[in-house]
């Protein structure tokens, strides 16, 4: 009977801390916040007051870009322009539409299905001249590029009606040749 006795103690001398060791290891775990997960990577942002953007971009620029304007239509450079390349933001250089999915809406601004990459721009509700819209601006610089309405061709749908004025072109050959050369510069813009 004390032989019995006495490995029931056994039993429980080992079993109790073995319970609260994982108990605790339980209760570090749940404490714990959850992992960040490093691909989620979101794009740089660059932050320049309006004296900077002015000594950068052109007086149409500055006043698309950072005053919200617009170029009247039929007017920009790339309205009616079905060079295969890339666009690119004009007052930061983050690549913003291919040229697969420019389509003529015929409305007279240069009209993209979908962006390059959706995280490179952001959505905002317009509710200037009592209309609802929704503005779309670079997501690094905050650039103000244009709308985007429901309006557009299949599969998505979706017109983005961009200002000219907003962007800068690469052709596919421009692009190839730059990085046959492997040029050093990483900014993706060139103003020639
Ligand atoms: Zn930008």
């Amino acid at each position: 009977m004390k032989k019995y006795f006495y490995r029931v103690v056994c039993f429980l001398a080992v079993l109790l801390p073995a319970s609260i060791l994982f108990q605790s290891c339980v209760n570090v775990n749940q404490g714990n916040p959850p992992m960040q997960s490093s691909k989620n990577k979101v794009t740089e942002k660059i932050f320049k007051s309006d004296e900077e953007w002015k000594k950068i971009l052109t007086p149409e620029q500055y006043q698309v870009l950072r005053q919200k304007g617009t170029d009247r239509p039929h007017t920009g450079i790339y309205d009616q322009f079905f060079v295969k390349g890339r666009y690119y933001c004009a007052a930061c250089g983050l690549e913003l539409f291919e040229s697969g999915s420019k389509f003529d809406a015929g409305c007279g601004w240069p009209s993209f299905s979908e962006p390059l990459e959706s995280g490179h721009i952001d959505e905002h509700r317009d509710l200037s001249f009592g209309m609802i819209r929704t503005e779309v601006v670079c997501s690094r610089c905050g650039g103000h590029l244009g709308h985007v309405f429901n309006d557009g061709p299949p599969p998505t749908g979706q017109r983005y009606c961009i200002n000219s004025t907003s962007l800068i072109f690469k052709s596919e050959e421009q692009l190839l040749k730059e990085k046959s050369a492997d040029s050093t510069d990483q900014t993706g813009v060139t103003n020639d």
